[in-house]
């Protein structure tokens, strides 16, 4: 009798052992969800993943092409690797309406940081 019990207790304990790990599945698989949820209603996240797109590397390469490998805010020379890209309506008050790449320009990171949020006409 006391075995039978005994053997009753261990098999409850795998029986949670085996439920405890699919909870974990579960848990991680939602977090994960949750986590890509809301990068794409995150504009700031929404756009760095675009930029890694074959389409935002194409437009990167377009755009640095078309600003012939200049700054659009100090017109001086501009590399490919250190050209980043400026929101010209920023993101913090346009949030995903500002994600369209009518509304990008690359700029030097320090003439990027010097414009900040500030909304600067780029045309000539
Ligand atoms: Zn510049």
């Amino acid at each position: 009798m006391g075995n039978d019990s005994a053997d009753n207790l261990v098999k409850l304990y795998s029986e949670m052992v085996v439920l405890l790990k699919q909870e974990e599945v579960i848990r991680r698989e939602t977090e994960e969800k949750l986590l890509n949820a809301k990068a794409a209603i995150d504009p700031r996240k929404e756009f760095n993943k675009w930029l890694k797109t074959n389409t935002g590397k194409t437009w990167k390469l377009k755009q640095f092409d078309y600003q012939d490998s200049k700054c659009a805010a100090c017109r001086d020379p501009l590399r490919f690797a250190d050209a980043v890209v400026h929101h010209v309506l920023p993101l913090k008050d346009f949030g995903s309406a500002a994600n369209k790449p009518e509304n990008f320009k690359l700029l030097h990171p320090g003439c990027n940081l010097a414009i900040g949020t500030k909304i600067v006409d780029f045309s000539d």
